[in-house]
């Protein structure tokens, strides 16, 4: 299909030029995947609308080319609520977990189950209507505040909207706006800071309301006291949803219920931060040299 065969370049660039915000909000996915009803072999078949939120792979294995194992047995399971981290080096195959959970690509061997249906037998516009997706570039587009943020649930209203943003620890910044929510943002969203940006990126994931979240953590540099806002944002969209972050803030790492190491495409240490840091393995190699000073 057109879609997939395209190089990862430009699958992080569709990502990041349509969304990068949120998603939840099919309407992301509806743009991604414009033919997707040329190739779904499963067109139509729902999954239910309440789902809980187990997500388990088993023995998944994958490779972009046929020659080159990409990710090697995969296998964890995550149960409704959990927080797992990703971490590894770059390259490692954490990117290309998410795009076998979100079906960018499908696995070559193994099963990916959520609430123990396989992801395989659905549609994909049904399955990726259950997922929040929050990437590090923030999508905002020409148009007020409360339109970015009704991106992530068309059919919200203005106090919904609200709602959301005052959970998100955005509510305060874009009543200072000079026309509060109904301030018009410029495409890039650059009459804002990078900060506000992914304040209104979480507020839209907390309207969207998914069971089950994807963050791709922004390593910006941003101020402290911002980055605090960011931190507890943040802790209140993970609440009571199963999410998988590619994790860079250590306070997401240490709160994580698992930390899965990846590394030349397999599992290589799991674990809490505790007991990874007791295994003295490579994880604790990764926090001494990285973070220890940031603590
Ligand atoms: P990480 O997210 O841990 O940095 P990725 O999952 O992005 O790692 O990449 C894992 C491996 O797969 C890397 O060797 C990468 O070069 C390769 N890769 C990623 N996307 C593609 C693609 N679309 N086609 C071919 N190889 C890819």
């Amino acid at each position: 299909s057109r879609q997939f065969g395209r190089p990862l370049n430009d699958l992080a660039n569709q990502y990041n030029m349509i969304q990068a915000g949120v998603a939840g909000a099919e309407r992301v996915f509806e743009i991604l995947d414009t033919d997707s009803e040329f190739h779904g072999d499963e067109e139509g078949k729902e999954l239910p609308a309440e789902v809980l939120g187990e997500v388990s792979f088993q023995d998944v294995s994958f490779s972009y080319n046929s020659d080159l194992p990409t990710l090697r047995h995969i296998t964890f399971t995550a149960k409704p609520g959990d927080l797992i981290a990703l971490v590894g080096p770059t390259g490692a195959g954490k990117t290309t977990i998410i795009n076998l959970l979100t079906r960018f690509y499908d696995i070559d061997e193994g099963s990916i189950t959520i609430d123990g249906h396989n992801i395989q037998g659905f549609d994909k516009k049904s399955l990726r209507s259950r997922l929040g997706i929050v990437l590090q570039d923030v999508y905002l587009f020409s148009g007020t505040v409360r339109d970015n943020l009704r991106f992530g649930r068309l059919d919200a209203t203005d106090q919904e909207i609200e709602q959301a943003a005052m959970q998100a620890n955005a509510d305060g910044f874009i009543r200072e706006l000079p026309q509060g929510y109904d301030t018009v943002l410029t495409a890039d969203g650059c009459n804002l800071s990078q900060g506000q940006r992914q304040l209104l990126t979480i507020a839209r994931a907390i309207l969207a309301d998914p069971a089950i979240l994807i963050l791709d953590e922004a390593t910006s540099s941003v101020d402290t006291r911002t980055e605090m806002h960011i931190q507890e944002a943040m802790r209140v969209l993970m609440q009571g949803r199963t999410s998988f972050v590619i994790a860079h803030r250590l306070s997401t790492i240490r709160n994580a219920d698992t930390i899965l190491y990846i590394q030349d495409g397999k599992i290589a240490e799991r674990g809490s931060h505790d007991q990874l840091i007791a295994h003295k393995g490579r994880y604790y190699e990764l926090y001494a040299n990285q973070f220890q000073q940031v603590i």
